[in-house]
Parts: C-alpha cells; structure tokens; sequence
C-alpha cells in the first residue's frame, strides 16, 4: 500500500517539507498524493527511497540520465574539476569541448550558446528568432511542453472544453499570463500539415518562428509526420520564419539527435537533460548567422545574455564524460531495450484485454489506456477513467520494483542489461493486469 506505514520516512519528510515549502514541493511533476517518495541514492539503473525500497528507475531525473545514476566516469570528470574550483567569472576550456562536440554530432548546429535549463535554452531560442527577424509571434504545438518561459506555455495542456474548433485556441498554462503574450502565440493542431501550412502563412509578417518538439512527450509522445515537419519547413521559409526543434528530450534518440531522424533540417536547436551529465544545464545552438545575434565581439549584441552559472565548468565536465561515453554502441543498446519493453507492454495489453497502446521511440516509451488511434495530442487526451488506470499502473509499477512518471513516459537508461529488461516487463505485465482488474 501506498501510505505512511508502508512508507514511514518519506511521510515524515513530506509533513516536515510542508512547513518550508508550498505544498511541501518544489517540482510540480514530481508531486504525488498522500505524499512523493523521498529518494535516498542512486547507483546504475537502481534508485532507493528513503524508507531503503531499490527500485529500477524508469523515469532517470525526466529523461536527463542516460546512464543512470552515479556512473563512474562522469563520476571521475566532476571530482576532478571540483578539486579545481566549480565556477568562474572567466570562461573555461570545457565550454568548447561541449560546444566542439554538440556541434559535431548536430548536422544543424553551428554554434552553441550555454544555459542553465532547457526552459532557458528555449527562452533564449525565441528571443534569438524575435532579434533575428524582428517579429514579436511564435507558433508552437498544442499540447507540447516546452519548459515555463510564457509563451512556450501557451496551450500545454488544454482540456477539450478549451480546444476550439480545427484551429486551436491559446490557452494561457499560468494564471496571471498576461494578455500580450496569449496574442502573440499561434497554436498549430499536431500532425495536421494543411492547417500549420494556413496558420503559418496567415501569421506569416509577424512571425519569429516555430518551436517544435518532433517528438512531444506531453503530447503524447507521438512523432511528427514527415508531411507536418515538411510543411512547417516549406512555410516558414516561404514567410521568413525560423523553425526551433526542442531536443531537451529528443537529443537521447541519436548521435545526431531526433533531426537525424527526421526529414527536416532546424535553424535552431534547444538542448537540455542529457548534455549536462546529470548536473543543471541547456543549450541553444544553431546557424551561425541566425547565432551571431548573441556575439558580443563587435559592441553590444541584437541579444545580450549572461548566467552566472551558465556553462560552469562542473556541468560541461560532466556533459563532456555523458556523450563520451554516449556512443553508437550505447545508441543500439538504447535502442533495443526501448523496442523490447515497447513490444513487450503491447503484448500484455493485448493478453489481458485492456485497450490501449505504448508508443515511443529508441529509449523513451509511454502508454496510453485509450483504443483510440494515437493520432495526436486530441486523440490521446485521457478521459477520467483513463487517468485512474494510469494511476494503477504506476502504483502498481511503484510497488514492484519500478519507478515510473507520473505521465505514463519511460525514459530507459545504457545501466539496464537484460535482466533488469525483464524485471521491467514483468511489472508492466502485473501492473497491465491490475488496470484489467
Ligand atoms: N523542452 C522540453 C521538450 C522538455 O521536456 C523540457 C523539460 O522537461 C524543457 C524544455 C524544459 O527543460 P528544463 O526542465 O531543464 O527547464
């Protein structure tokens, strides 16, 4: 059971944690009623709670540990730059080994500009395409997340009463989003290429760009069609825009990330999770004359931008050791985990009778207790009873071994081998079952 006497610790620190903190939180997503599991430490694809349960970690920090936990060469690259200071005022030489290595392995991506976050790597993104073209609109998806900057919130989870007809409404995310901002946001229907062609083209004077996650996880972590992403490109070079892929979660599919894999080809990219080795980081990079717009070397910049913590030593060391040891091996391992628990959670869906689907690609799966066809973020919204079955399958995952989201995603991490694979399937299969009962 889910309650304080199974899990004693975590109920004491979350009573203690109310007195400090708004609802005794500090990330939404990782909230959870009667109280969130409080984790005690990690080691490879193990996480243990305070109350000493180990359990797999499906979920890896929301996608952001591709190698587990405390892998030992990251491990190894932060030690050693801890022993020789964590921050600067003066750049550092790990900056452009980061930098050298994200722009080798993005086709798109000439120059890289450091954050602290993705929600800033995407802030950073928009006011880059705003300074570029002197256009105050963005486009976005509905339904995608793409951090908490304003506009990149606008329609992140719109329930069907705010939906609109066939061109969606932008729904504000934040009470207090001011009015201003609502306007200038143009919410495209996902996979719908006639339509982001009539919205873009309609907007087209006034917009800076369009920001697209090709593979949205709040959306449903349904990929964008080869004609959606070929329509959004065609427009928006027709009216001047620039398209903005969010990698933030899609960059963990490749060695040349989610645009590898698809058919168009960004002028700008967003980074995050992955690219900082578990420590705080983002990263926007881009085409060189669209990223010149943050260079500084001849007077002040179109866009002036600082952080005090922005590509600090510490993380970039850390990213650094990540994608070294983030190679085509380690891609083909991800990518054979990710297809077997995939295939395998859609087989017991289908033994136990219970509709629904596991979508995903590479490392990263979600499942959808709907038997409607996973067409977009609409066709997947749940309906009440398709919440609580999601709730019974992650309690039900949580009290066999497994930590999942709160969402349905899992994002599989290179520290599983096969035996962990089938410890996974073996939850899904029970917790499959328990949603049947
Ligand atoms: N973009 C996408 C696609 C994300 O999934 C996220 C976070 O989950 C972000 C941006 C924001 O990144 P961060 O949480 O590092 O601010």
């Amino acid at each position: 059971m889910y309650d304080a006497s199974t899990y004693p610790k975590s109920n004491a620190l979350y009573a203690e944690a109310k007195q400090y903190l708004p609802g005794g939180n500090t990330r939404t997503t990782v909230f959870e009623k009667p109280f969130p599991l409080y984790a005690s430490h990690g080691k490879g694809c193990h996480v243990w709670d305070v109350d000493g349960n180990r359990r797999i970690d499906c979920i890896n920090n929301y996608t952001s540990l591709i190698h587990g936990h405390a892998h030992p060469g990251i491990h190894q690259a932060v030690l050693k730059q801890m022993e020789r200071g964590t921050c600067f005022g003066m750049p550092t030489e790990s900056e452009i080994s980061l930098a050298r290595e994200l722009v080798r392995r993005l086709d798109s991506v000439d120059t890289v500009r450091f954050t602290n976050s993705g929600t800033e790597a995407v802030m950073m993104a928009i006011k880059a395409a705003r300074a570029y073209t002197g256009r105050p609109k963005i486009a976005k998806v509905e339904g995608a997340y793409h951090g908490s900057y304003d506009p990149a919130e606008i329609s992140l989870d719109p329930g069907p009463q705010q939906w609109g007809g066939n061109t969606p409404n932008p729904v504000p995310y934040a009470k207090g989003t001011p009015a201003s901002v609502i306007e200038d946001v143009i919410v495209l229907p996902f996979n719908d290429p006639d339509k982001a062609k009539e919205l873009i083209s309609l907007h087209g004077r006034d917009l800076a760009a369009i920001l697209i996650d090709p593979l949205p996880n709040r959306a449903g972590l349904i990929p964008a069609s080869d004609a959606f992403l070929g329509a959004i490109r065609e427009t928006a070079d027709a009216v001047g825009a620039l398209v903005i892929f969010d990698e933030v979660i899609s960059f963990r599919l490749s060695h040349g990330g989610a645009q590898a894999l698809f058919s168009i080809s960004p002028d700008l990219t967003t980074l995050g999770k992955v690219i900082g080795g578990g420590f705080p980081v983002g990263a926007v990079g881009g085409r060189r004359d669209v990223m010149a717009v943050f260079d500084p070397s001849s007077g002040k910049p179109a866009l002036p931008h600082g952080g005090t913590f922005s590509a600090n030593p510490v993380t970039m060391q850390a990213g650094c050791a990540a994608l070294e040891y983030l190679d085509e091996q380690a891609f083909s391992h991800l990518d054979r985990i990710g297809g077997e628990v995939r295939h395998a959670a859609n087989e017991a869906l289908k033994r136990h009778g219970v509709p629904g689907v596991v979508v995903g690609m590479g490392s990263l799966l979600k499942i959808h207790f709907t038997d409607r066809a996973p067409a977009n973020y609409r066709a997947v919204y749940p309906t009440p009873a398709e919440t609580s079955k999601l709730r019974i399958f992650n309690r039900t995952l949580i009290e066999n071994g497994i930590l999942p989201s709160g969402y349905g995603l899992m994002a599989l991490s290179t520290a599983m081998a096969a035996d962990d694979i089938h410890q996974i399937n073996a939850a899904i299969d029970l917790a499959i079952r328990a949603v049947k009962n």
